[in-house]
């Protein structure tokens, strides 16, 4: 498949290098990449950089969630964690096919509510609450996730002036697993000492504005057993609480479900055994400068230190897989599992994954500026797009990008290149890696970034040299016959 053509013409290719991280890609997106006159007009309209979203993709991610919980048969609800894309059109989709939002701003907060969330499928989980966020999630009954004692105070200050009830739900931190506590800046710890909250609740008169709805958590990394261990002394938790008639409904377990970007997990290990000796220098550099994405040579030990500190991109459990191990876990032999203990207690089980409901959803598409050769002698291919277009807390995103030809390449001849942004730094490689393809792009080629949807087009996007944002689009059809049914976010 690596070299696709038309009328026997190059028209797209993979990246030919010798370590490809090869991209789990969707028949939406390769038939976007086969239409380079569609990519033409795409960029002569709405300029470079764009990024197209694939709602139907995103249908089908909530559906497979859904079909977990029904088959556990567990009253479970998928809220979109909507700070993973800035596309309107992705919350409107949720929120018209029952899926709530998880808002954490209050620009965010008032947009869900504008396109039809309300108190049944949003909810605040903001870090920082300001008087005016919390008003507006107030004056919508919209369940608010309190953070700390301050916040409680707060909340309930608000909620008292303006007459009415907060619906809240107290995220909580602290969990132990394997004799350690796992630390958080957010959240109630556990292990607090409980009787101050059940007074809070229950005994004193200035929290009468207060209704305890729900418990929440959301952990980093990606340790299922972690997670399963939250959910179980969450509910712990509520044991105790539950005491004096507050009726807690739901358990919310935040995201950081992992998913997978790549197709072979041998890509993925030749990969980071092949940087390890580049950056040791038993072999030609990967990256650029030979950046190491974490791992260091020790020059007294000669060694290689330090850990890859990019997101796991190869994932044999994944979306749905890594749902069932939580609720599979059992604390012991012959104990109920999680799915059996949330189902005892009577509790609503709520996820709200960000990243892995847009597996699929996005792609990043930039224009071919320019191309030129730098004193070391590689080919460093010039982009209308800059690297906080394409970034997340990751070191890189290890994932190929495709080159899109509008003719064939002057001449066919494996050729690799570094692909350059517009902003006024060395650093501005977009993509560590050097990446290898039949020929040469021209200007006015395409490169085209897969699977960005969750974090990475949007996430670090910043306007310094005041560039404009990237134009976000979305197609509605399942299948792209030509560009009539791809729409401007901004426009919707
Ligand atoms: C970031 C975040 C999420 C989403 O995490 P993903 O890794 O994108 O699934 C969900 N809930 C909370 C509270 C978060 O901070």
């Amino acid at each position: 498949m690596q070299i696709e053509t038309i009328d026997n013409k190059v028209n797209y290719s993979e990246n030919l290098g010798e370590f490809p991280l090869s991209p789990i890609i969707s028949e939406w997106m390769e038939s976007i990449l086969n239409k380079p006159i569609l990519l033409r007009s795409l960029t002569k309209e709405h300029g470079s950089t764009i990024n197209i979203h694939h709602l139907s993709s995103f249908d089908k991610n909530v559906d497979d969630y859904r079909k977990v919980f029904m088959t556990y048969e567990l009253d479970g609800k998928v809220y979109f964690a909507r700070k993973a894309n800035k596309s309107k059109a992705l919350v409107k989709r949720a929120l018209e096919s029952g899926v709530g939002v998880d808002t954490a701003s209050r620009e965010e907060l008032a947009q869900a509510i504008e396109l039809g969330g309300g108190h049944d499928n949003l909810v605040l989980t903001a870090a920082i609450k300001t008087r005016p966020m919390i008003e507006l999630a107030l004056r919508n009954n919209v369940p608010i996730i309190i953070d700390n004692e301050d916040e409680l105070i707060l909340v309930n200050d608000l909620a008292n002036s303006l007459g009415r009830i907060a619906a809240i739900g107290l995220r909580l931190s602290g969990f132990k697993f394997k004799n350690k506590k796992l630390y958080s800046r957010f959240g109630f710890d556990v292990n607090l000492d409980k009787g101050w909250l059940k007074r809070w609740f229950n005994d004193d008169p200035r929290f009468h504005n207060l209704k305890l709805i729900g418990l929440h958590f959301h952990l980093d990394g990606y340790s299922t057993a972690q997670r399963a261990e939250g959910i179980l002394q969450s509910l712990e938790f509520k044991e105790y609480l539950s005491v004096g008639g507050q009726t807690i409904r739901f358990l919310d377990i935040g995201g950081g479900i992992l998913m997978n970007y790549l197709r072979d997990k041998q890509q993925w290990q030749d990969f980071n055994s092949a940087l390890k000796q580049a950056v040791f220098g038993d072999r030609r550099p990967l990256t650029f400068g030979n950046d190491g994405l974490g791992y260091e040579k020790n020059h007294t030990t000669k060694s290689i230190t330090g850990n890859l500190q990019t997101y796991p991109y190869y994932n044999d459990i994944n979306k749905t897989s890594f749902l069932k191990e939580i609720l599979d876990y059992t604390p012991g032999f012959g104990l109920d599992t999680v799915a059996d203990t949330i189902r005892r207690n009577g509790m609503q089980l709520r996820i709200e994954p960000g990243r892995s409901l847009l597996d699929q959803v996005g792609m990043t598409i930039a224009k071919v500026a320019h191309r030129k050769k730098d004193s070391n002698g590689d080919w460093l291919v010039g982009l209308e797009m800059n690297m906080s277009q394409l970034r997340s807390s990751s070191r890189d995103f290890l994932v190929d990008p495709y080159l899109v030809y509008n003719r064939e390449p002057e001449e066919t001849k494996n050729t690799s290149m570094y692909f350059t942004g517009a902003y006024c730094l060395e650093q501005d490689v977009i993509l560590k890696r050097k990446f290898t393809f039949p020929g040469l792009p021209g200007i006015g080629d395409h490169i085209a970034f897969i699977n960005t949807g969750g974090y990475m087009m949007h996430f670090y996007e910043t306007e310094a040299h005041l560039f404009a944002l990237s134009t976000n689009l979305y197609c509605t059809a399942d299948r792209l016959v030509d560009g009539t049914s791809i729409y401007r976010d901004d426009q919707l």
